[in-house]
């Protein structure tokens, strides 16, 4: 398989936005000066970043042009450096760089990589990186986490730094070249560590064919299989743009799911700004409904799927963005908003239609691997599963005909997992805002996650979030294995 650069690449370099950014690109973000980008390079090497940053700050305070770092002797310059790798050679050679950039580049910083290459110290990791950092050009920066991470990708098979920059320059797209370093620098250093790699955690896991790694957990063998797990959180958040003013990000920390299936996000991504629709560590996928204001579904996953199926294949239910499938390597997620019936039953025969429909794609899809349908399916099974059955017989979501619905998926071999665990009364995913029903707890479950039977031993555990406000809906989660 060909490794997808341009398919990953912008995941990775969003995925990296929280991380803390290299010290080079950080201090050319805030100076916009080729010689302060040039020297901290220099001082950069073999060296962690936060002695780099320190010994820069400190260098700067007291030579902030050419002109000033010529006035200090070499002494001066091991003390201020200090503890920079190999400190007594890059004082040396700060100490000539003054001169030779008067001699022959008239007192500045060239641009170019055969000019710096002449700079006493530079090297061409240091060369490249300047060009790239310091004066936007194309050029490819290979130090060591490019070298070691292209060759885990099997994207180039190299020996050395050289002839990886040598093959990136062949096959690598233009645009990734002054971006590559800074994405791969602070993706090894954050998860894709030389020694421990997190492997666990790493967004693009289903890509990676890992080559010559020993991935973190198996390397450990102290892994249990809860450790292992992922966390599936399903929330029907009944507006994302009300749920976002109150607490939503606070709720996604929280609970730190893996993947988080919503229903019922009644925007459409453009609706909303940049800010509102990016969330760290979490790559977002959308189905809004084609009318503003109205259904609609997402899902966030720190893990890149291998495949994204927007709705059944069926206009009349994915117009009304239903339906949301991620493909991973071992299962798929369905994330559905059911129709609701409505009073009178009005909409049944369209929910019956959805329900059909949906039950032949969950079984076409288990033929491959393990299925985990969440979502709001907008029907409480058993009389268990609400406050008051008598009183809702009749009524859409409890309806005989909805029910019967229910027993033929599980008659189907499905599981509703929660009650693998919890056969307790009393257990709701939903609450009316109407007669402080959810102070009283008189709600209806019609919030699940459910698996195919098959994989019923993979399901560690389900559970009912309670607790999170926000949403006339509550929370489901769902570990595993
Ligand atoms: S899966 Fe592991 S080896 Fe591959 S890029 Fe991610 S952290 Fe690195």
């Amino acid at each position: 398989m060909t490794f997808p650069i341009d398919q990953l690449l912008p995941i990775l370099e969003d995925e990296v936005r929280t991380y803390q950014v290299p010290v080079v690109d950080l201090i050319a973000a805030q100076s916009q000066d080729p010689f302060k980008v040039l020297v901290a390079t220099m001082l950069s090497a073999r060296t962690k970043d936060e002695v780099t940053a320190a010994a820069s700050r400190r260098l700067f305070a007291r030579a902030g042009t050419i002109r000033e770092l010529g006035q200090l002797s070499v002494a001066d310059l091991e003390t201020i450096i200090y503890p920079v790798g190999f400190f007594r050679n890059k004082a040396r050679f700060l100490k000539a760089l003054p001169a030779v950039l008067e001699e022959q580049f008239g007192g500045v910083v060239p641009a170019d990589l055969d000019s710096l290459l002449k700079l006493p110290g530079v090297g061409r990791k240091t060369a490249n990186l300047v060009v790239a950092v310091a004066f936007h050009s194309p050029a490819i920066c290979v130090d060591t986490h490019v070298h070691r991470i292209m060759n885990i990708w099997g994207y180039v098979q190299t020996g050395t730094p050289l002839q990886t920059e040598m093959a990136l320059r062949k096959q690598l797209p233009i645009q990734y070249w002054t971006r590559i370093n800074s994405i791969l620098v602070a993706f090894g250093q954050g998860t894709c560590k030389p020694q421990r790699p997190h492997c666990d955690r790493c967004v693009i896991v289903a890509w990676c064919p890992q080559i010559g790694v020993t991935p973190r957990n198996k390397r450990e063998m102290t892994t249990t299989p809860m450790d292992s797990a992922k966390k599936l959180v399903s929330w029907n958040v009944n507006g994302l743009r009300a749920v976002l003013k109150n607490g939503f990000v606070e709720v996604l920390q929280g609970l730190n799911p893996d993947i988080l299936a919503l229903q019922e996000i009644k925007v459409q991504p453009d609706q909303l700004s940049d800010a509102l629709r990016t969330f760290p560590g979490y790559q977002a996928y959308w189905n809004p409904a084609k009318k503003k204001g109205y259904a609609g579904t997402a899902v966030l996953s720190k893990l890149v799927p291998l495949r994204v199926i927007y709705g059944l294949d069926c206009p009349e239910f994915d117009e009304e963005g239903r339906v949301l499938t991620l493909e991973y390597p071992d299962y798929y997620l369905i994330n559905s908003y059911s129709p609701n019936a409505q009073p009178e039953l009005q909409r049944l025969a369209y929910k019956q239609d959805f329900n059909r429909s949906l039950l032949g794609f969950l079984d076409r899809l288990r033929q491959e691997k393990t299925v985990v349908l969440c979502g709001d399916l907008n029907v409480a099974h058993k009389e268990i599963d609400l406050a008051n059955p008598k009183a809702n017989v009749k009524n859409p979501g409890f309806s005989v005909q909805e029910r019967a619905w229910m027993d033929e998926l599980i008659a189907a071999g499905y599981l509703d997992t929660f009650r693998k665990f919890n056969q307790s009364p009393d257990q709701y995913t939903w609450w009316s805002y109407r007669f402080n029903a959810r102070a009283k707890n008189i709600g209806w479950r019609i919030d699940y996650f459910i698996v195919d039977g098959a994989s019923s031993d993979r399901v560690l555990d389900a559970s009912i979030h309670r607790e999170i406000i926000g949403s006339d809906h509550c929370p489901v989660s769902l570990l595993l294995q």
